[in-house]
């Protein structure tokens, strides 16, 4: 039939045309950040995904933002050179950006209830965290990603993992302990709570908060995508490259998204270049990580 190569048909183009809907939708994680001896309770959903990034990028648009290094740890289809390692963006004289591992996870947001008991006030269950931010002013269960390094963040809940070879099968306490350099996170496991132990149990719990969300794959391939890098590090205007090669003050953080949620505190530091391990004590978990990149990488077509 004529015509029909003058249009985008078949499974390649509807494949693509759903990257392209799961790449607006992907957009709308906030991070979860301690400010200094800040605590959150959290449910972590499922073993951290190992990846490389270069933060604090300057963008078109005057904030600063986290780019995936696009060499490593990344799918197939979207590796490329690493245009930020080539120093082929725009940026302020004499910028380099180091590149940096964190372990990214999507987590729910928990707490601890309180009920009256004979006139006083003690703990109850730990409970899902509700916004009041949706148009209903019901509140929705709050998800959102942990962005850190092994170093002093997941690298502590190896011993949790070796124990229990888990990390969903309870909620944790996760508190930020000091500042700069010397900042780390404790994590003070829970008791499990019946009925949301198992994987299952935590996929039923969370199914309809999840189900309009995107993946932890879904939201890195498109941070990982070519249109994300084109959206704030292309230079369209002369105002836009005066722009990125210029350095504000880094106070704005990255990936905040207009979902009317309410904003988690984000970490108050600046990242410092390459930041290598210093605990070499969680090689558990550290496989761990690298067979679920492995089968990440995998499961590419
Ligand atoms: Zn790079």
């Amino acid at each position: 039939m004529s015509g029909e190569d003058e249009y985008e048909v078949g499974f390649g183009y509807i494949a693509e045309s759903i990257e392209r809907a799961t790449a607006r939708r992907a957009q709308h994680y906030e991070m979860y950040g301690w400010k200094p001896d800040g605590e959150k309770m959290l449910r972590i959903l499922h073993l951290p995904m190992n990846t490389y990034w270069h933060e604090n990028v300057r963008c078109n648009d005057g904030g600063y933002r986290d780019f995936p290094h696009t060499e490593k740890g990344v799918k197939k289809s979207l590796q490329r050179p690493c245009v930020i390692c080539a120093g082929e963006i725009i940026k302020p004289p004499g910028k380099k950006y180091g590149m940096i591992e964190r372990g990214i996870a999507l987590a729910a947001l928990r707490k601890q209830s309180f009920i009256e008991k004979g006139g006083k006030r003690i703990p109850g269950a730990i409970i899902d965290t509700r916004t009041t931010h949706t148009p209903d002013g019901d509140g929705q269960q709050y998800v959102g990603l942990l962005k850190f390094a092994n170093s002093n963040f997941w690298g502590n809940l190896s011993g949790v993992y070796a124990r229990n070879k888990t990390l969903m099968d309870r909620d944790f306490k996760v508190k930020r302990i000091g500042g700069g350099y010397d900042t780390y996170y404790s994590f003070e496991p829970q008791d499990p709570i019946e009925g949301l132990k198992t994987k299952e149990e935590l996929e039923e719990h969370y199914k309809e908060l999840l189900k309009d969300k995107p993946t932890i794959f879904e939201w890195f391939d498109e941070q990982c995508s070519q249109e994300y890098f084109d959206q704030y590090l292309k230079a369209e205007t002369p105002e836009q490259e005066e722009i990125m090669r210029t350095t504000g003050s880094v106070k704005e953080k990255s990936q905040t998204s207009g979902t009317g949620m309410p904003q988690p505190e984000r970490e108050e530091e600046v990242s410092h270049g390459v930041q290598a391990p210093r605990d070499t004590s969680f090689s558990s978990l550290k496989e761990q990580l690298k067979s679920q990149m492995d089968s990440y990488e995998d499961d590419d077509e």
